[in-house]
């Protein structure tokens, strides 16, 4: 045996006469084999990783027709992690799974393809406060590693109003970024309360409609895609500042709103639009205590927006309003629950905490009675725990158990002190 042959593979054990190229490293030695076996884990587990893909692409600055289309998670585990935060919501989890899906696959097609251009697929989310449109939009920002913002439509004026420019919302996802311009680019923004903005139709107004539809016009400039001089530090346009240009082609908006009263014009148009034998057959089988189902675009311009407005939100997709069996799973099922961050809390402190289950039913009764949605039931949690969190650190005591007695009396005299 030569002396060459004595090094063996510090994974396998074969001696270098037993294959066919060995890598020698500072205090072993590698065989071809073991690197391809180590190549195709490696590869197994990246693949498998497919969240941490995206992330990647972002930050690594791939340019737009280098995302891999492997990188992008299918509509389906988009749902499932959508399923670990939101509860229920089921449709507008497909809605959105499906054009975020579409989205990234717009931003991973070939610059050279036939003529043939996929459009960006802005979204709506119309359904009551509190039911998890923001949740949703900023969950699906997290899984996707992309810049995030939230504005709300309602302090937006047109340029040279008081208030903001449609173009700061654009400076915020630049600070998210970090002024980076790519990723800004591949962002998403979320634009909460856009049924504020409506075009009100019983206040004709001669003079420019400040809160109607100028600022529809301004968003208008937004959502379809354009380049944006962006003022860097936000707020308001100074002549001399330099600004940052910023093309808002391939960010995805996702605007959501409760649309009060948009059940009125859902009704109407299925009225309307029944008459004759058939059409009343038809109209027994709509689900009138749910006619959010059946909104269609033409509701939101009956509501009052403009449009143009609605051709750039092409995707419209609804929420329910959460019942008692939702609020109730909202407060022990989502990752990040109200339960288990109270309880994380207390393991802090070194302390079990429990929660007896009528101790929780009677959270939820408070919560649909103060109508607040989900939105309710951390204020209400906040209330009943304050005293204990305050006390228990001091004190010896290594376990707390929350029975529904106590949070009603730690409701009570929360409710007592605000009178
Ligand atoms: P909105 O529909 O008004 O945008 P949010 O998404 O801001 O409502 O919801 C407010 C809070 O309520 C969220 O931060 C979340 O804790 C909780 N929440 C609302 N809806 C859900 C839901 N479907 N699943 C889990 N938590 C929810």
């Amino acid at each position: 045996m030569t002396g060459k042959n004595k090094n063996r593979c510090s994974f396998c054990g074969r001696r270098e006469d037993e294959v066919a190229l060995m890598l020698t490293g500072k205090n072993g030695f590698i065989c071809d084999d073991c690197v391809r076996q180590a190549s195709q884990i490696l590869q197994e587990n990246m693949g498998e990783d497919i969240f941490a893909n995206v992330g990647k692409s972002r930050s690594d600055k791939v340019p737009r027709s280098g995302l891999n289309m492997r990188d992008i998670p299918k509509p389906r585990e988009i749902k499932a992690y959508l399923d670990q935060y939101v509860i229920g919501q089921d449709s507008a989890k497909r809605y959105l799974a499906v054009s975020v899906y579409n989205h990234y696959k717009r931003l991973a097609q070939p610059s050279d393809d036939n003529g043939v251009e996929i459009e960006k697929s802005n979204i709506i989310m119309v359904g009551p406060t509190g039911t998890g449109k923001t949740l949703l939009a900023r969950t699906i920002a997290k899984m996707l590693r992309v810049p995030f913002t939230i504005v709300d439509a309602t302090v937006f004026t047109e340029a040279g109003y008081v208030g903001e420019d449609v173009e700061s919302i654009l400076s915020r996802l630049l600070q998210v970024a970090d002024y980076d311009v790519a990723a800004t680019e591949r962002g998403i923004v979320f634009i909460d309360e856009i049924d504020k903005i409506a075009r009100k139709q019983d206040n004709p107004s001669i003079t420019r409609d400040v809160s109607g539809e100028g600022v529809q016009q301004g968003l208008l400039k937004l959502l379809e895609g354009s380049e944006v001089n962006v003022p860097p530090k936000g707020g308001r346009k100074h002549p001399d500042q330099d600004y940052i240009h910023v093309d808002t082609r391939n960010i995805l908006f996702i605007c959501g709103g409760a649309f009060d009263g948009i059940e009125r014009k859902i009704a109407q148009r299925l009225n309307t639009h029944v008459v004759g034998y058939d059409s009343v057959q038809n109209l027994q089988k709509i689900d009138t205590k749910d006619l959010m189902q059946y909104i269609q675009p033409q509701d939101l311009k009956s509501f009052g927006l403009i449009p143009e407005i609605i051709g750039r939100l092409p995707v419209l997709t609804y929420l329910n309003p959460l019942d008692r069996e939702a609020l109730r799973n909202i407060l022990t099922e989502p990752k990040n629950s109200l339960v288990k961050q109270q309880i994380k809390l207390f393991a802090m402190d070194g302390i079990t905490l429990r929660f007896e289950d009528n101790a929780l039913d009677y959270i939820v009764d408070k919560a649909v009675e103060y109508k607040l949605g989900a939105r309710g039931l951390r204020s209400i949690m906040e209330a009943i725990m304050i005293e204990a969190q305050y006390n228990a650190p001091s004190e010896d005591e290594k376990t707390l158990t929350i029975t529904r007695q106590y949070a009603e009396e730690q409701v009570g005299k929360n409710e007592r002190m605000k009178k």
